[in-house]
């Protein structure tokens, strides 16, 4: 669905969002080893993976990571993600936190990224505890965090199940850090969207953590 103008919210297990303006940025790859639930959508929008300039991802989960080569495939976009996480998601070192060995094939990460460091439009913000590498992105022209999997919006706001943290004490420290953020707007890759008055919802999230 087209949650703002230019962003679209792809539900498959996990929420991948793509921003259109002057470029097409996708952030996570969804499930599907095939992506086929992404491809689809991106093909019902007219979108083509070669013109995605940059396809970001949050952490090295399959739920994120799982289509990641099939989009990638034939397409000059770069893959960007914490370096931490960089060796996961190219396969190059083996995961060792929960929920265990990660399956999906490795795609080299062209860009490592640091926290705080801007890149194609976006901030790079290190929220690690979910994984030891994982990154929230905010988008400033849209007041927008994709959040990842930094919290959950199922039946409330929430941190994720500690049984996927690899470390929950960090997790919930990388919460109380997007409490001191501002941003209208928040994807998660579980749950509801909030449109407007999300980093209040945050702020008292971190309270409760
Ligand atoms: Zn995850």
């Amino acid at each position: 669905m087209e949650l703002l103008k230019g962003v679209h919210a792809i539900e498959t297990l996990a929420t991948s969002t793509l921003l259109v303006d002057g470029r097409l940025i996708l952030i996570d790859a969804s499930i599907d080893a095939d992506a086929g639930k992404l491809l689809d959508y991106l093909s019902r929008i007219k979108v083509k993976p070669k013109d995605l300039s940059t396809i970001f991802i949050t952490h090295t989960h399959h739920d994120h990571v799982g289509g990641l080569a099939a989009v990638k495939h034939g397409s000059p976009a770069k893959v960007a993600a914490h370096r931490i996480e960089a060796d996961f998601i190219g396969r190059k070192r083996v995961y060792d936190g929960p929920p265990g060995i990660q399956s999906y094939p490795g795609t080299p990460v062209d860009v490592p990224l640091d926290d705080g460091q801007k890149y194609d439009g976006l901030e790079v913000i290190f929220t690690p505890g979910h994984t030891r590498g994982h990154i929230c992105l905010f988008d400033p022209s849209r007041s927008l965090l994709i959040a990842g999997d930094a919290a959950r919006n199922e039946s409330g706001l929430k941190p994720m199940d500690d049984r996927y943290n690899v470390d929950p004490k960090q997790h919930r420290e990388s919460i109380r850090k997007l409490a001191k953020l501002h941003f209208e707007n928040a994807i998660f890759g579980h749950g509801t969207p909030i449109v407007g008055g999300a980093a209040a919802k945050i702020a008292d999230l971190a309270k409760r953590v």
